[in-house]
């Protein structure tokens, strides 16, 4: 940890010590207690500030990449609000990380044969241009080093579209989407597990083909690579993983809108190369390789009986606002914190409330949480970033520690803002019963399924993939999917008021609900080296 991060940490410490006294009176809550639930509904519905947390968070602070400068203030700005809203132990738990990386500004434009702006975005941890680059465009698709040869000696002094430009997709189901019953019933099976021991190396070496793609470029004197957006309608998205020191790409690389860039391709195939202008300013930060992770609780009255918890990743890419990925889900945590707060009255177990950094790039704020908490798996210390996070799910043995059976329940948010229509059991049958039996207050919300099904790539996956008891609530997809998972549309627009006022009141009741019931939801198994799936698999070498 540097001197930076110690001096926030004393700070934060500090603080947090005046929110333990300042807070929550110590009266015990009965079990079952349906006037705390009332005063939930009654609080979050009638006097929600979910939409204007919402506001302050998106509008004002925006887009929060992991140890960017805009994440830090909108770490100190979430401490704020949970210490005033009354929690108490609001602090940040940093965790290693990589370079922080802060976009000031960008434009791209085509200067020939017209002038025409065009929408793109520079790619995460890309490299600033230092000057504006203006050069001709060459089409050089390349998808595997074997690919180079082609385009040895070419690219001297060129912006490089190395994308293959492929058809434009023909969209097809609606781009705004409420789930039926009947699409929720398709939910309800079991997700079958697979093994396959030579997926992470796979993995990694597709990954890691960008950095020597970006190398490739640079020897030959390429002056910037440009690739193609991976969905239409100007939609533009920016994810990078190259963050790690002494590891970033070697020249500038821009995501293009698909119609600007198919528009290049045309007019490269029918006359002169275009050619296009190029500024972007960013700034790499090397003086803290931490992110951090924000946590804060409701202390119970019962230090032997654990605790439970609600957590959504707070962290975001770049493009957009970072609203409904996961700015929704943060608010969601940060306003049913609110409403319970509000309650007054201690639960029995503590209730903590995580706002996660580092999902984006593999899960590794609520990895890092894991490990400094719950449990440990032997992963090579020297894979770093999303290496290690490919490498973490297959690593066998689980060594839990004490703390692993502290943690009662865990509820995560991160499907965008849609309505919650009911939970994923995520294959644990036994929870089936305590969970509905949770969830029945808010079935006249609308909340009243469960399914059986798994759902992946957020910050529960990993506590269940330890054997802990991990949720997420089922949601109304909405656009979140079709338009918004990731671009530049991700603004508060796309979010809907009336269900952030659902889904924060049933955090709330679920918390509450866990954090004082005298059951327990049953631990699945702890998880062990599994067999292959497939023993017999041979792979196509090109892969
Ligand atoms: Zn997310």
């Amino acid at each position: 940890m540097s001197s930076f991060s110690d001096r926030r940490f004393v700070l934060v410490f500090a603080a947090s010590l005046l929110a333990v006294s300042a807070s929550l009176p110590t009266l015990a809550a009965p079990d079952g207690d349906n006037a705390a639930i009332a005063r939930i509904i009654d609080e979050g519905m009638n006097r929600s500030e979910a939409m204007a947390t919402a506001s302050a968070l998106m509008d004002r602070i925006g887009a929060r990449l992991t140890n960017s400068e805009n994440h830090r203030k909108a770490e100190s700005w979430a401490m704020e609000q949970l210490r005033k809203q009354g929690l108490a132990n609001v602090h940040a738990e940093p965790f290693e990380f990589g370079l922080g990386w802060n976009l000031d500004s960008h434009s791209l434009t085509m200067v020939s044969p017209r002038v025409l702006p065009m929408t793109g975005i520079p790619v995460a941890w890309s490299p600033p241009t230092s000057v504006t680059v203006r050069a001709a465009i060459v089409i050089a698709p390349m998808a595997r080093e074997e690919h180079f040869a082609e385009w040895k000696g070419k690219l001297a002094g060129k912006i490089v579209l190395v994308s293959l430009p492929s058809e434009t997709a023909e969209s097809k189901g609606p781009v705004f989407e409420r789930y039926s019953d009947a699409d929720i019933a398709a939910l309800d099976k079991y997700t079958k597990p697979v093994f396959d021991p030579d997926a992470p190396a796979l993995q990694v070496r597709g990954r890691q083909f960008q950095g020597k793609l970006a190398a490739f470029l640079k020897a030959e004197g390429a002056l910037a690579m440009v690739k193609l957006s991976y969905r239409d309608g100007k939609l533009v998205h920016g994810e990078g993983y190259d963050f790690q020191p002494g590891q970033t790409l070697a020249v500038p690389a821009i995501e293009l809108a698909q119609e600007d860039y198919r528009r290049l391709v045309r007019l490269a195939k029918t006359g002169p190369a275009p050619e296009i202008e190029i500024a972007v300013a960013a700034r790499y930060d090397s003086s803290d390789l931490m992110a951090d992770n924000i946590i804060a609780e409701i202390p119970g009255s019962d230090p032997k009986a654990g605790y439970v918890m609600a957590g959504a990743h707070f962290d975001s890419w770049i493009a957009g606002d970072g609203a409904s990925d996961n700015g929704a889900g943060s608010v969601t945590v940060i306003e049913a914190a609110r409403l319970l707060a509000k309650l007054g009255i201690k639960p029995r177990r503590t209730i903590r409330f995580a706002l996660w950094s580092g999902e984006e790039q593999g899960l590794l704020g609520s990895r890092a949480y894991i490990e400094q908490h719950l449990a440990t798996r032997p992963v090579d210390p020297a894979l770093k970033g999303i290496d290690s996070y490919v490498a973490w799910r297959n690593a066998f043995p689980i060594t839990p520690k004490a703390e692993y059976k502290e943690l009662k329940a865990y509820f995560n948010m991160d499907n965008g803002s849609g309505r919650f229509r009911g939970i994923y059991t995520e294959g644990n049958l036994g929870a089936d019963k305590l969970l509905r039996e949770w969830l029945s207050p808010f079935n006249m919300l609308g909340a009243d399924k469960l399914v059986a099904s798994k759902t992946t790539g957020t910050d529960h996956v990993y506590l269940q993939a330890i054997g802990l008891p991990g949720y997420q609530f089922i949601q109304d997809p909405l656009d979140y999917d079709s338009r918004v998972h990731h671009t530049n549309l991700d603004t508060v627009d796309h979010m809907r008021a009336e269900a952030m006022r659902q889904a924060a009141v049933i955090m709330a009741g679920m918390l509450w609900q866990a954090a004082n019931s005298d059951k327990e939801l049953p631990r699945a198994v702890l998880p062990s080296q599994p067999a292959p799936t497939d023993p017999f698999k041979v792979r196509d070498p090109a892969q």
